[in-house]
């Protein structure tokens, strides 16, 4: 990409430029929905297709993350009858501009270890979607409640190809990507550089695992047990989750042909009962701590043991939001660092 041009557009150009993109692509962003939310009379702000400007909800985080635009909660795979099967087809033909935050780019960047990187094996599923997304970047001029972007590094990005600065009546648009260029032909040419959040009011000392014989050691730490009284194990922490991919696949049969029906992949959670489920009913996380401490120790360290890329974690606070137990995620991870130290003393004792 070459440098990048800036303008400023008022809300109507802003409007007819839409119009003209929505030709050749989908446009996804935060949208508030009224009275959406967990509790009565509460907003929720998710990712829905938009029309204006106007819908973008730009002054809070989404309730939910990005991933929901690339992975839906339930997609059909593909349809079988006794015999035969063929894949599902992509609904939107055009590709999808998806507005998001420093954080949520990154996140994607994650997604796209796991879906695509993951043993040499690429999930086609993800790729075919994700290979027609295009971001915009939504500038943080102000941090969100519990936003810890810049201590796990992913305030800053350089995955997309337009840049908004948002404001009541139009924004500063950055065109990175020159394929967008021509949307902006006649347009004058604005001084104004988007920034990104370069520090947080919430600090979280993220820990680092150095050795499997650590997180062995840590996997036997009393930390975990204050959660089999206070978590629920319902799920909500990691649906909400920008970076967390995990899924159950279902085949429904059709009731008015007992031979033919189609085979889903729907969004799951490690927290709930039954995932970890093997065949012959065997499961291996009974306790609930057992199923919080194997998150945790996911994001900090199993993740980076395979793709040695840091932690599988944005930031984006939206876990700690969701929570109805009220547990904070960053308190975690401090604990856990806390715990890393407690068993490198133990050991320096133990050798002296
Ligand atoms: S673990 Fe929490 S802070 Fe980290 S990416 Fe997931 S939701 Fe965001
Ligand atoms: S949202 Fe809270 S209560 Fe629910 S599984 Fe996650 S940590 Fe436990």
């Amino acid at each position: 990409m070459r440098s990048s041009k800036t303008y400023q557009l008022k809300t109507a150009d802003i409007n007819k430029f839409f119009d003209v993109l929505k030709e050749k692509y989908a446009i996804y962003a935060p949208v508030r929905i009224p009275s959406g939310g967990r509790y009565a009379g509460q907003d929720s702000i998710l990712y829905k297709e938009i029309e204006r400007y106007e819908d973008i909800e730009f002054r809070e985080r989404s309730t939910y993350a990005m991933k929901e635009v690339i992975t839906p909660i339930t997609q059909t795979l593909f349809y079988f009858t006794d015999d035969e099967f063929r894949e599902s087809k992509l609904e939107e033909t055009r590709d999808l501009l998806i507005f998001g935050r420093a954080c949520d780019i990154n996140a994607v960047k994650i997604q796209d270890q796991i879906y695509c990187e993951n043993g040499g094996i690429t999930d086609p599923f993800y790729q075919r979607r994700r290979e027609k997304v295009k971001f915009a970047l939504m500038e943080c001029p102000e941090e969100f409640d519990g936003c810890f972007c810049c201590s796990v590094g992913s305030n800053v990005t350089d995955m997309h190809s337009l840049a908004f600065s948002f404001g009541e009546e139009g924004a500063y648009i950055e065109v990175k990507d020159e394929s967008f260029d021509d949307y902006f032909t006649g347009c004058e040419e604005a001084d104004y550089e988007i920034t990104f959040p370069m520090e947080n009011k919430l600090k979280v000392d993220f820990p680092v695992i150095e050795s499997l014989d650590m997180a062995n050691k840590l996997k036997e730490h009393p930390m975990w047990e204050e959660f089999d009284a206070r978590c629920i194990a319902c799920g909500a922490c990691t649906v909400a989750c920008s970076t967390c991919t995990c899924f159950e696949t279902t085949d429904i049969i059709y009731t008015q042909n007992g031979k033919a029906g189609e085979r889903r992949r729907t969004c799951s959670s490690c927290m709930v009962d039954g995932f970890d489920r093997m065949a012959g009913g065997a499961c291996f996380r009974h306790k609930i701590s057992e199923k919080y401490r194997y998150k945790i120790l996911h994001k900090v360290y199993g993740h980076d043991a395979r793709f040695h890329t840091g932690p599988m974690c944005v930031g984006c606070g939206r876990c700690s939001a969701r929570c109805p137990q009220l547990i904070g995620y960053p308190e975690t991870l401090n604990k856990l660092s806390r715990a890393i130290e407690e068993i490198k003393q133990e050991e320096e004792v133990c050798h002296a």
